[in-house]
């Protein structure tokens, strides 16, 4: 495409963008397609002769929106949310338009140093020390996986320079709560742990995790010859935004030599507001950190803040250095391609760069504390109507929920059916869209707040569909 052509389409898929951001509301939040519906309407084989992309928008609104889920829809309150401020759409433009890979700082020097200064600026933002240094991976999943390779490689002695795990006399042990992300147990597995050394540790009834019954665990494997290596602690978990404790976990990992990594994917993002940061009290001595400003923040997919405390020990367990990439700063920079897996890297920076600019500290702070404040209205409806019970405490945006009527009190099973045709029946709606899930055996719908477009009036209106959704007959 030459820039002249770029230029004319460009500004129409701009204004396209746009046009669709205004009218959001008014869309299906979640896709009613079919299987197969999308695939049927592309041709099987590829275009012999280019054809130009005259006929590129009204594809995109003929083929391609009736299939997508409006992440940004003021309507979205399922799973965790993940917005695309629109600065970070156009960071997203600029990233490509220039199509520089950061792998080291001479490939792109911008590129490394303004995620240099983006992340130290985020690591102020979210008041903690010096003593940390982030990195910008793809993914919480990624980081997850980074923060156990580095662990297994402290506890074993860099075991990946002779035998591997492999070649270990005592196998590694790996921790967390039964209700940690599925990318915990995954990263485990990938790391070579084995599914025979991963302990999901019992929760309490506010579903975070019980101390005693993770220390108990740690001494029944040093006991059984096995050697306890990391732990990872979940700051608002999928399900509930349960608060794993933290600083009695820092102080079990410090006793008993454990890698401590933190899981606070969404809750990072509430760490810019002081008044929440004591849901993470004892951070400071975490070894390693992650949370994903695309989830809460803005950023747009995808974004994900790493923080460790010893850089240079990620840099060992990451790091390769064949000599087709050595360059001559190597000594005086950060070359990014050590501080993770990929070797290529896009420029994701300019997201967080733009989106920081655009919002400031207290804009983004402002957006945080609206959500909040939306979340704890709709606990309160929920505890003061008859015939409705919240599953778990409500520390952050995500509120979980069932429809109790009298009749069904003691019937699991009726229950679930229950609330299932309610969580269905407001997502074929299409005014909103919600996750109905399991938490320990019970049947819930999970209200998770925090897209940009949501306001009050917005949570106020689920809570009247979801007690029409209610009635008797409804949803038979
Ligand atoms: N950790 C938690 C607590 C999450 O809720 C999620 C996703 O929702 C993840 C990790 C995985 O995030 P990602 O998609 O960035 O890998």
């Amino acid at each position: 495409m030459r820039p002249d052509e770029f230029r004319h389409l460009g500004h129409e898929l701009i204004e396209w963008i746009a046009a669709y951001r205004e009218q959001i509301e008014t869309l299906p939040v979640m896709s009613r397609v079919h299987p197969g519906e999308i695939r049927d309407q592309l041709p099987r084989t590829p275009p012999l002769k280019g054809e130009g992309l005259g006929a590129l928008v009204g594809d995109l609104d003929r083929i391609v929106m009736p299939g997508i889920t409006h992440w940004n829809h003021p309507g979205f309150f399922a799973y965790f949310p993940s917005n695309s401020n629109l600065s970070s759409v156009l960071a997203d433009l600029v990233c490509a338009g220039l199509g520089s890979q950061g792998m080291s700082w001479q490939t792109s020097p911008a590129a490394t140093e303004v995620e240099d200064v983006v992340m130290d600026w985020l690591r102020q933002m979210l008041d903690l020390s010096d003593a940390f240094t982030g990195v910008i991976q793809d993914t919480a999943s990624t980081a997850t996986f980074c923060a156990l390779l580095c662990a297994r490689e402290r506890t074993s002695a860099f075991s990946q320079n002779r035998g591997g795990l492999q070649a270990e006399p005592r196998p590694l042990v790996v921790y967390a709560s039964d209700q940690g992300h599925s990318s915990i147990p995954k990263a485990a597995l990938l790391a070579g742990f084995g599914k025979d050394h991963l302990r999901l540790i019992a929760t309490d009834e506010n579903h975070a995790l019980r101390l005693d019954a993770l220390e108990a665990a740690i001494l029944a494997d040093r006991e059984a010859g096995r050697t306890p290596c990391a732990l990872v602690a979940a700051v608002g978990t999928t399900a509930t935004t349960a608060l794993d404790p933290v600083k009695g976990m820092v102080d079990l990992a410090k006793r008993h030599g454990l890698w401590l990594h933190v899981d606070a994917a969404l809750a990072g993002t509430a760490m810019l507001c002081p008044e929440c940061r004591w849901m993470w009290a004892g951070i400071e001595n975490a070894d390693s950190l992650v949370l994903n400003p695309h989830k809460w923040m803005g950023t747009g997919f995808d974004l994900t803040a790493y923080f460790v405390r010893d850089p240079e020990h990620l840099i060992r367990v990451m790091g390769t250095n064949p000599s087709y990439l050595h360059t001559a700063q190597d000594g005086e920079v950060r070359n990014l391609r050590d501080w993770g897996i990929p070797l290529g890297r896009r420029f994701r920076a300019l997201k967080l760069w733009f989106l920081i600019r655009d919002l400031g500290v207290e804009g983004l702070q402002a957006k945080i504390r609206r959500d909040l404040a939306n979340a704890q209205w709709l606990k309160e409806q929920i505890e003061a109507a008859p015939d409705w019970e919240r599953l778990a405490p409500v520390e952050l945006q995500t509120v979980c929920l069932r429809h109790v009527p009298l009749a069904m009190k003691d019937d699991e099973t009726a229950l679930k059916v229950h609330n299932l045709a309610i969580a269905d029946r407001i997502n074929q709606d299409g005014r909103c869209y919600l996750t109905p899930s399991m938490l320990k055996g019970r049947q819930m719908i999970r209200v998770s707040i925090g897209a940009e477009a949501t306001e009050r009036r917005h949570v106020a209106a689920l809570w009247t569909d979801l007690q029409t959704a209610a009635q008797p007959g409804c949803c038979d």
